[in-house]
Protein backbone atom coordinates (compact mmCIF):
# COMPACT_ATOMS: atom_id res chain seq x y z
CA UNK A 1 0.00 0.00 0.00
CA UNK A 2 1.70 3.10 -0.62
CA UNK A 3 1.21 6.40 1.75
CA UNK A 4 0.55 10.13 0.54
CA UNK A 5 1.88 12.51 2.49
CA UNK A 6 1.34 15.94 2.69
CA UNK A 7 4.00 18.39 3.50
CA UNK A 8 2.81 20.33 6.43
CA UNK A 9 1.95 23.93 6.25
CA UNK A 10 4.59 26.19 8.07
CA UNK A 11 1.85 27.92 9.99
CA UNK A 12 1.51 25.30 11.78
CA UNK A 13 4.36 25.94 14.22
CA UNK A 14 3.64 25.84 17.89
CA UNK A 15 3.45 28.95 19.53
CA UNK A 16 2.15 28.44 22.50
CA UNK A 17 3.09 26.21 25.46
CA UNK A 18 0.81 22.96 26.70
CA UNK A 19 2.13 24.22 30.58
CA UNK A 20 0.16 27.12 30.63
CA UNK A 21 -3.29 24.87 31.09
CA UNK A 22 -1.85 22.89 33.27
CA UNK A 23 -4.02 21.49 35.73
CA UNK A 24 -2.95 20.78 39.66
CA UNK A 25 -3.93 17.17 39.29
CA UNK A 26 -0.91 16.25 37.09
CA UNK A 27 2.15 16.92 39.85
CA UNK A 28 1.21 14.16 42.35
CA UNK A 29 0.91 11.76 39.76
CA UNK A 30 4.24 13.14 38.34
CA UNK A 31 5.80 12.49 40.99
CA UNK A 32 4.44 9.67 41.92
CA UNK A 33 5.26 7.64 38.59
CA UNK A 34 8.89 9.15 38.38
CA UNK A 35 9.45 7.16 41.85
CA UNK A 36 8.26 4.31 40.58
CA UNK A 37 10.75 4.73 37.75
CA UNK A 38 13.63 5.11 40.30
CA UNK A 39 12.58 1.17 42.01
CA UNK A 40 11.78 -0.49 39.02
CA UNK A 41 14.41 -1.56 36.55
CA UNK A 42 12.48 -2.10 33.55
CA UNK A 43 10.69 1.70 32.96
CA UNK A 44 13.26 3.87 31.76
CA UNK A 45 14.90 6.58 34.10
CA UNK A 46 14.59 9.96 32.42
CA UNK A 47 17.00 11.97 35.21
CA UNK A 48 16.94 16.04 34.76
CA UNK A 49 14.57 17.97 33.32
CA UNK A 50 10.98 17.92 34.24
CA UNK A 51 8.46 15.38 32.79
CA UNK A 52 7.10 18.06 30.81
CA UNK A 53 9.90 19.09 29.07
CA UNK A 54 11.61 15.85 28.63
CA UNK A 55 8.52 14.55 26.94
CA UNK A 56 8.25 17.58 24.64
CA UNK A 57 11.61 16.88 23.29
CA UNK A 58 13.01 15.04 20.28
CA UNK A 59 15.93 13.30 22.38
CA UNK A 60 17.56 12.65 18.89
CA UNK A 61 17.85 17.15 17.77
CA UNK A 62 17.33 17.74 21.61
CA UNK A 63 14.90 20.09 20.09
CA UNK A 64 11.26 20.55 21.05
CA UNK A 65 8.98 18.28 18.55
CA UNK A 66 6.74 20.69 16.22
CA UNK A 67 4.03 19.48 13.45
CA UNK A 68 6.90 21.17 11.01
CA UNK A 69 8.98 18.02 12.05
CA UNK A 70 6.10 15.63 10.47
CA UNK A 71 4.69 14.96 6.78
CA UNK A 72 0.73 13.88 7.40
CA UNK A 73 -0.74 11.43 5.92
CA UNK A 74 -4.10 9.02 5.60
CA UNK A 75 -6.66 9.57 8.85
CA UNK A 76 -6.32 5.72 10.96
CA UNK A 77 -9.36 6.86 13.26
CA UNK A 78 -11.28 9.01 15.35
CA UNK A 79 -11.42 9.21 18.85
CA UNK A 80 -14.24 11.49 21.01
CA UNK A 81 -12.20 14.43 21.24
CA UNK A 82 -9.71 14.34 17.74
CA UNK A 83 -8.41 11.68 15.54
CA UNK A 84 -5.59 10.23 14.91
CA UNK A 85 -3.46 10.51 11.45
CA UNK A 86 -0.76 8.58 9.93
CA UNK A 87 2.39 11.28 9.95
CA UNK A 88 6.23 10.64 9.01
CA UNK A 89 8.96 12.25 10.89
CA UNK A 90 10.83 14.35 7.99
CA UNK A 91 14.38 13.89 9.52
CA UNK A 92 14.62 10.59 9.64
CA UNK A 93 11.83 8.90 7.48
CA UNK A 94 9.99 7.80 10.98
CA UNK A 95 6.64 6.55 10.31
CA UNK A 96 4.12 7.21 13.44
CA UNK A 97 0.70 8.40 14.28
CA UNK A 98 -0.30 11.60 15.46
CA UNK A 99 -3.12 11.68 17.73
CA UNK A 100 -4.39 15.23 17.86
CA UNK A 101 -6.92 16.53 20.49
CA UNK A 102 -8.32 19.71 20.29
CA UNK A 103 -8.05 21.89 23.59
CA UNK A 104 -11.47 23.46 23.41
CA UNK A 105 -13.37 19.91 23.54
CA UNK A 106 -10.65 18.93 26.40
CA UNK A 107 -11.50 22.27 28.36
CA UNK A 108 -15.25 21.83 28.09
CA UNK A 109 -15.36 18.16 28.96
CA UNK A 110 -12.97 18.88 31.78
CA UNK A 111 -10.67 16.18 30.93
CA UNK A 112 -7.73 18.36 30.71
CA UNK A 113 -5.86 16.38 33.53
CA UNK A 114 -7.54 13.25 32.32
CA UNK A 115 -4.77 14.05 28.92
CA UNK A 116 -1.97 14.77 31.23
CA UNK A 117 -2.25 11.47 32.93
CA UNK A 118 -2.71 9.47 29.85
CA UNK A 119 0.63 11.22 28.47
CA UNK A 120 2.48 10.56 31.74
CA UNK A 121 1.61 6.85 31.93
CA UNK A 122 2.23 5.71 28.54
CA UNK A 123 5.39 7.77 27.96
CA UNK A 124 6.60 5.99 30.76
CA UNK A 125 5.47 2.08 30.15
CA UNK A 126 7.88 0.03 27.96
CA UNK A 127 6.82 -3.31 26.89
CA UNK A 128 6.54 -5.10 23.40
CA UNK A 129 2.62 -5.19 23.91
CA UNK A 130 2.08 -1.46 24.72
CA UNK A 131 2.00 0.98 21.95
CA UNK A 132 4.55 3.42 22.79
CA UNK A 133 4.22 7.46 23.34
CA UNK A 134 6.77 8.71 21.95
CA UNK A 135 6.80 12.01 23.26
CA UNK A 136 3.68 15.17 22.43
CA UNK A 137 3.54 18.84 21.39
CA UNK A 138 0.83 21.62 21.08
CA UNK A 139 -0.24 24.74 19.03
CA UNK A 140 -2.87 26.97 20.74
CA UNK A 141 -5.48 25.06 19.58
CA UNK A 142 -4.46 21.34 19.61
CA UNK A 143 -2.47 18.89 21.65
CA UNK A 144 -0.62 16.05 19.48
CA UNK A 145 0.84 12.80 20.87
CA UNK A 146 3.60 10.78 19.00
CA UNK A 147 2.16 7.49 19.23
CA UNK A 148 3.81 4.13 17.92
CA UNK A 149 1.83 3.39 14.49
CA UNK A 150 -0.22 0.40 14.89
CA UNK A 151 -0.49 -0.52 11.03
CA UNK A 152 -2.64 -3.98 11.51
CA UNK A 153 -5.29 -1.01 13.09
CA UNK A 154 -7.91 -2.44 15.83
CA UNK A 155 -8.35 -5.54 16.75
CA UNK A 156 -12.07 -4.98 16.63
CA UNK A 157 -11.92 -4.70 12.97
CA UNK A 158 -11.00 -8.39 12.60
CA UNK A 159 -13.06 -9.46 15.18
CA UNK A 160 -16.47 -8.32 13.33
CA UNK A 161 -14.78 -9.84 10.13
CA UNK A 162 -14.51 -12.86 11.63
CA UNK A 163 -17.16 -12.70 13.90
CA UNK A 164 -15.22 -14.72 16.28
CA UNK A 165 -11.66 -15.91 16.57
CA UNK A 166 -11.27 -19.92 17.21
CA UNK A 167 -9.90 -20.64 20.42
CA UNK A 168 -6.48 -20.96 19.83
CA UNK A 169 -6.07 -17.27 18.55
CA UNK A 170 -8.03 -15.94 21.12
CA UNK A 171 -5.74 -17.69 23.74
CA UNK A 172 -2.62 -16.29 21.59
CA UNK A 173 -4.22 -12.48 22.32
CA UNK A 174 -5.27 -12.74 26.12
CA UNK A 175 -1.56 -14.18 26.81
CA UNK A 176 -0.08 -11.28 25.18
CA UNK A 177 -2.85 -8.89 26.71
CA UNK A 178 -2.33 -10.41 30.36
CA UNK A 179 1.43 -9.88 29.78
CA UNK A 180 1.11 -5.96 28.78
CA UNK A 181 -1.58 -6.01 32.22
CA UNK A 182 0.80 -8.50 34.56
CA UNK A 183 3.64 -5.29 33.27
CA UNK A 184 1.17 -1.73 34.37
CA UNK A 185 0.27 -3.47 37.29
CA UNK A 186 3.95 -4.35 38.05
CA UNK A 187 4.53 -0.22 38.41
CA UNK A 188 1.35 0.24 39.81
CA UNK A 189 -0.98 1.41 37.25
CA UNK A 190 -4.50 0.14 36.27
CA UNK A 191 -5.56 0.46 32.41
CA UNK A 192 -9.73 0.49 33.54
CA UNK A 193 -10.98 0.72 29.73
CA UNK A 194 -9.72 -2.65 28.34
CA UNK A 195 -11.87 -3.43 25.29
CA UNK A 196 -11.23 -4.67 21.18
CA UNK A 197 -11.47 -1.08 20.53
CA UNK A 198 -8.83 -0.01 22.69
CA UNK A 199 -5.88 -3.33 21.52
CA UNK A 200 -4.12 -2.44 17.90
CA UNK A 201 -1.93 -4.65 16.30
CA UNK A 202 1.45 -3.75 14.70
CA UNK A 203 2.32 -4.98 11.10
CA UNK A 204 3.08 -8.31 12.20
CA UNK A 205 -0.05 -9.36 14.26
CA UNK A 206 1.37 -8.28 17.53
CA UNK A 207 -0.87 -7.19 20.61
CA UNK A 208 -0.53 -3.63 21.20
CA UNK A 209 -2.79 -2.44 24.74
CA UNK A 210 -3.41 1.49 23.35
CA UNK A 211 -5.40 4.54 25.00
CA UNK A 212 -4.96 4.92 28.32
CA UNK A 213 -6.96 7.97 28.71
CA UNK A 214 -8.61 6.24 31.84
CA UNK A 215 -5.61 4.82 33.01
CA UNK A 216 -4.77 5.74 36.71
CA UNK A 217 -1.29 5.29 38.71
CA UNK A 218 -2.76 4.58 42.30
CA UNK A 219 0.65 3.01 44.24
CA UNK A 220 -1.48 3.65 47.75
CA UNK A 221 -5.06 4.14 47.24
CA UNK A 222 -8.11 2.65 45.73
CA UNK A 223 -10.21 4.11 43.03
CA UNK A 224 -13.66 4.47 43.48
CA UNK A 225 -14.45 6.70 40.07
CA UNK A 226 -16.75 4.74 37.77
CA UNK A 227 -15.06 5.00 34.33
CA UNK A 228 -14.15 2.61 31.18
CA UNK A 229 -17.67 1.49 28.94
CA UNK A 230 -19.65 -1.04 31.01
CA UNK A 231 -19.87 -3.91 28.66
CA UNK A 232 -16.33 -4.27 30.22
CA UNK A 233 -16.48 -2.63 33.65
CA UNK A 234 -16.13 -5.34 36.90
CA UNK A 235 -19.18 -5.20 39.16
CA UNK A 236 -17.15 -3.39 42.04
CA UNK A 237 -16.72 -0.38 39.54
CA UNK A 238 -20.59 -0.49 38.28
CA UNK A 239 -21.55 -0.39 42.06
CA UNK A 240 -19.25 2.56 42.79
CA UNK A 241 -17.18 0.50 45.40
CA UNK A 242 -13.13 1.02 45.94
CA UNK A 243 -11.78 -0.94 43.24
CA UNK A 244 -8.00 -2.21 42.51
CA UNK A 245 -6.04 -3.75 39.29
CA UNK A 246 -8.36 -6.82 39.94
CA UNK A 247 -10.83 -4.91 37.49
CA UNK A 248 -8.50 -5.20 34.63
CA UNK A 249 -8.65 -9.08 35.31
CA UNK A 250 -12.36 -8.90 35.25
CA UNK A 251 -12.17 -7.16 31.54
CA UNK A 252 -9.72 -10.07 30.24
CA UNK A 253 -12.77 -12.58 31.11
CA UNK A 254 -15.14 -10.25 29.45
CA UNK A 255 -12.85 -10.21 26.36
CA UNK A 256 -11.90 -14.11 26.15
CA UNK A 257 -15.70 -14.43 26.30
CA UNK A 258 -16.26 -11.98 23.15
CA UNK A 259 -13.18 -13.14 21.42
CA UNK A 260 -14.53 -17.02 21.53
CA UNK A 261 -18.18 -16.19 20.84
CA UNK A 262 -18.49 -12.90 19.09
CA UNK A 263 -20.23 -10.53 21.44
CA UNK A 264 -19.69 -9.63 25.04
CA UNK A 265 -21.44 -11.67 28.11
CA UNK A 266 -23.54 -9.01 29.52
CA UNK A 267 -24.75 -7.30 26.27
CA UNK A 268 -28.03 -5.79 26.84
CA UNK A 269 -30.44 -3.19 25.21
CA UNK A 270 -29.62 -0.14 26.79
CA UNK A 271 -27.09 0.59 30.43
CA UNK A 272 -29.24 -0.28 32.47
CA UNK A 273 -30.18 -4.01 31.26
CA UNK A 274 -26.34 -4.56 31.04
CA UNK A 275 -25.50 -2.68 34.08
CA UNK A 276 -28.26 -5.33 35.86
CA UNK A 277 -26.67 -7.87 33.93
CA UNK A 278 -23.14 -7.64 35.28
CA UNK A 279 -24.59 -7.06 38.81
CA UNK A 280 -26.71 -10.16 38.44
CA UNK A 281 -23.14 -11.74 37.03
CA UNK A 282 -25.19 -14.65 35.11
CA UNK A 283 -23.20 -16.15 32.17
CA UNK A 284 -24.22 -18.39 29.12
CA UNK A 285 -22.38 -20.10 27.19
CA UNK A 286 -22.94 -20.88 23.60
CA UNK A 287 -22.04 -25.16 22.77
CA UNK A 288 -19.32 -24.62 21.09
CA UNK A 289 -17.18 -22.94 23.73
CA UNK A 290 -14.90 -25.58 25.44
CA UNK A 291 -14.83 -26.17 29.28
CA UNK A 292 -11.54 -25.13 29.22
CA UNK A 293 -12.72 -21.65 28.05
CA UNK A 294 -15.46 -22.04 29.76
CA UNK A 295 -13.80 -22.52 33.01
CA UNK A 296 -11.08 -19.97 32.08
CA UNK A 297 -13.54 -17.33 31.93
CA UNK A 298 -15.62 -18.53 34.90
CA UNK A 299 -12.21 -18.26 36.90
CA UNK A 300 -11.50 -14.56 35.89
CA UNK A 301 -15.22 -13.19 35.87
CA UNK A 302 -15.37 -13.87 39.52
CA UNK A 303 -17.77 -11.44 41.28
CA UNK A 304 -15.62 -10.87 44.08
CA UNK A 305 -12.15 -9.76 43.18
CA UNK A 306 -10.53 -11.72 45.88
CA UNK A 307 -11.59 -14.67 44.16
CA UNK A 308 -10.54 -13.89 40.59
CA UNK A 309 -7.96 -15.69 39.03
CA UNK A 310 -4.46 -14.11 39.69
CA UNK A 311 -2.58 -12.80 35.92
CA UNK A 312 0.44 -15.34 36.97
CA UNK A 313 -1.90 -17.97 37.24
CA UNK A 314 -3.43 -17.74 33.46
CA UNK A 315 -0.52 -19.21 31.83
CA UNK A 316 -0.95 -22.78 33.70
CA UNK A 317 -4.47 -23.11 32.96
CA UNK A 318 -5.55 -25.58 30.49
CA UNK A 319 -7.17 -23.21 27.97
CA UNK A 320 -3.76 -21.22 27.68
CA UNK A 321 -1.26 -24.66 27.73
CA UNK A 322 -3.31 -26.25 25.32
CA UNK A 323 -2.76 -23.47 22.91
CA UNK A 324 0.62 -23.09 23.41
CA UNK A 325 1.66 -26.65 23.10
CA UNK A 326 -0.12 -26.90 19.65
CA UNK A 327 2.22 -23.71 18.67
CA UNK A 328 4.99 -26.28 19.64
CA UNK A 329 3.92 -28.90 17.44
CA UNK A 330 3.35 -26.94 14.76
CA UNK A 331 6.26 -25.16 14.70
CA UNK A 332 8.32 -28.94 15.02
CA UNK A 333 6.43 -30.19 12.22
CA UNK A 334 7.10 -26.78 10.09
CA UNK A 335 10.92 -26.54 10.43
CA UNK A 336 12.07 -23.56 8.93
CA UNK A 337 14.97 -25.07 7.33
CA UNK A 338 13.48 -27.23 4.61
CA UNK A 339 17.01 -29.64 3.16
CA UNK A 340 16.30 -30.52 -0.27
CA UNK A 341 17.18 -33.80 -1.64
CA UNK A 342 19.24 -34.34 1.85
P1 LIG B 1 -12.16 6.97 22.40
O1 LIG B 1 -12.20 7.76 23.66
O2 LIG B 1 -13.38 7.08 21.53
O3 LIG B 1 -11.69 5.56 22.61
P2 LIG B 1 -9.73 8.30 21.82
O4 LIG B 1 -9.91 9.78 21.62
O5 LIG B 1 -9.18 7.85 23.10
O6 LIG B 1 -11.06 7.61 21.48
P3 LIG B 1 -8.02 6.43 20.48
O7 LIG B 1 -8.86 5.28 20.95
O8 LIG B 1 -6.65 6.55 21.03
O9 LIG B 1 -8.80 7.80 20.65
O10 LIG B 1 -7.91 6.42 18.89
C1 LIG B 1 -9.05 6.42 18.04
C2 LIG B 1 -8.87 5.39 16.94
O11 LIG B 1 -7.75 5.76 16.09
C3 LIG B 1 -8.52 4.00 17.44
O12 LIG B 1 -9.65 3.29 17.83
C4 LIG B 1 -7.78 3.42 16.22
O13 LIG B 1 -8.69 2.99 15.24
C5 LIG B 1 -7.02 4.61 15.67
N1 LIG B 1 -5.66 4.67 16.24
C6 LIG B 1 -5.31 5.25 17.40
N2 LIG B 1 -3.99 5.16 17.62
C7 LIG B 1 -3.47 4.49 16.56
C8 LIG B 1 -2.14 4.06 16.21
N3 LIG B 1 -1.12 4.32 17.01
N4 LIG B 1 -1.97 3.39 15.05
C9 LIG B 1 -3.04 3.13 14.26
N5 LIG B 1 -4.33 3.50 14.53
C10 LIG B 1 -4.54 4.18 15.67
MG1 LIG C 1 -10.18 4.53 22.25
Amino acid sequence: MSIGFAQTPQSYTSTSRFSHTRHSNSAPICRKLSKAANTKPDIEKRKGKSFQDRCLINRRTKKEWKLTDFDIGQSLGRGKFGNVVLAREKDNQFICALKVLYKDQLKKANIEHQVRREIEIQYHLRHENILKLFGYFYDEKRIFLILEYAKGGELYKHLKAKKRFDEDTAAKYIVSLASALDYIHLHNVIHRDIKPENILLDGKGNLKLADFGWAVHTPLHRRTTVCGTLDYLAPEIVLGKHHDEKVDNWSLGVLTYEFIVGRPPFEADGNKATYLRIKAGELHFPSHVSSAAEDFIRCLLQRDPSRRMKLSAIYAHPFIKKSQSKDIIQQEQCPSTVIVGG
